[in-house]
């Protein structure tokens, strides 16, 4: 089953502007709310939400085996169950139905109207319902900095890091779509100089710039997935905020790793990009050393060129950009951290959700948290209106962008985009 849906070439009656994240070669899929509060899964072209629902009502994906409601659901879970055939012919239709020579949908104003939404008209919901979360730590640069920061820089790196995609088990209840306001959390922490916690606010909430994939139903307990074949079981990825608060994580972490410091929000992109749009960007993985172990060992080219950036903007300010980094500097590729997480045979399921951990490059504007950008403070971050910036104030809004581009095409995520709100109130009884 061939991918027609990436031709470069193909051109669309749908207008899409320039520049835009989604033109008819990407075809992501999300779950959205309509004008007439109808929830379903959409795809979008351009600034025009495309219904596929309806479309699958209205009969444009006959001859594929879909159930009939496969597509007038709150979540793409039963969908990426389907498997990876299935999400290629969808997609391949969904190219050739807005192709700008096809007739049928082009010149039928009933149904258009019926399958076609402005931006402003629909609401972005969450695409999948995360079952399990695993968020990893494949930045090298990152975790250099981290450890440099917390244990000196001879002790930067543990020992394991260079031989084992070092991941945890996060919390999905807490995984929120972009747009979704975040209080500042509170909890427990250590003053410097003393030796006991106090407890309130998190003074230094921080983002973590990431990308996660979602998986469909990968494996049975006990079966775990080679390396080479784990792409199969990826359907697409997102852009993660994987919010943190440093203060509370730097006195709760030892002996088991990161908790409340990491579980209070995690913010994704609303637009699932698939692996197959992702196929013409693909690159060299950073060159490892030592070689893995023969489970971690793969063939071909298993990273993605995709440009990040971060822009903080303060309430009711102007946004400055605070880094750009790219998806392709991480260590340990997906395919590694799917092999990984399921060579003792845990088993992966359909809406599953795996964070890269944050995406730091080599410079200092490319590092992908407040935390080092700012090396723990000392060096605050200048804001366009003046302002300076440690970590995250209450009322500014973190956004973050990717996309991919080369001579021919642009394939881009669109956005993740919170604002930080002060600690939750509770309401006067
Ligand atoms: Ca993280």
């Amino acid at each position: 089953m061939p991918d027609t849906t990436n031709n470069p070439a193909r051109k669309t009656w749908i207008p899409v502007p320039d520049h835009s994240d989604f033109p008819v070669q990407n075809i992501p899929f999300g779950v959205f709310l309509t004008r007439d509060d109808v929830i379903t899964i959409g795809t979008r072209i351009g600034d025009t939400a495309i219904d596929l629902g309806a479309m699958h009502q209205l009969g444009y994906f006959e001859g594929i085996p879909l159930t009939d409601d496969i597509f007038l659901q709150d979540s793409l879970n039963d969908f990426i169950s389907d498997g990876k055939k299935t999400w290629r012919l969808v997609r391949n239709r969904i190219g050739d139905v807005f192709d700008a020579d096809n007739p049928k949908l082009r010149d039928n104003k009933e149904h258009r109207h019926i399958i076609l939404f402005d931006l402003d008209e629909i609401e972005m919901q969450m695409p999948v319902f995360v079952g399990d979360y695993t968020d990893f730590y494949s930045s090298k640069e990152h975790a250099t900095n981290v450890g440099t920061m917390f244990r000196g820089k001879e002790n930067a790196l543990m020992p394991n890091w260079l031989h084992i995609p070092v991941g945890y088990h996060g919390r999905s209840s807490s995984i929120v779509v972009s747009g979704t306001p975040i209080h500042r959390p509170q909890g427990q922490t250590l003053p410097a100089g003393s030796e006991t916690p106090v407890f309130g606010p998190s003074k230094l909430v921080d983002f973590e710039l990431e990308m996660a994939f979602i998986t469909t139903d990968a494996n049975n307990l006990g079966e775990p997935i080679p390396v080479d074949e784990a792409e199969d079981y990826i359907f697409g990825v997102v852009l993660l905020n994987d919010w943190s608060a440093r203060d509370i994580q730097k006195w709760e972490y030892v002996p088991l790793g990161p908790f409340l410091a990491k579980n209070f929000a995690s913010s994704i992109s609303p637009w699932i990009v698939t692996m197959d749009a992702l196929e013409p960007f693909r690159v060299e993985t950073p060159k490892q050393e030592p070689t893995p172990l023969p489970y971690l060992q793969f063939n071909g080219k298993k990273s993605y060129d995709v440009k990040l950036e971060v822009d903080i903007t303060p309430e009711n300010g102007e946004a400055t950009n605070v880094c750009k980094s790219n998806f392709k500097y991480m260590y340990w590729n997906m395919s590694q951290q799917l092999a990984h997480h399921t060579v003792n045979g845990c088993p992966v399921n359909s809406g599953d959700m795996m964070g890269s951990g944050t995406l730091s490059g080599t410079t200092q504007d490319s590092f992908g948290s407040m935390l080092e950008l700012t090396w723990r403070g000392e060096n605050p971050l200048k804001m366009k209106d003046g302002s300076e910036r440690k970590f995250i104030q209450d009322g500014d809004t973190v956004t973050m962008k990717g996309y991919c581009q080369n001579e021919n095409v642009r394939i881009g995520f669109g956005e993740v985009s919170n604002k930080l709100l002060p600690v939750f109130e509770p309401k006067k009884k």
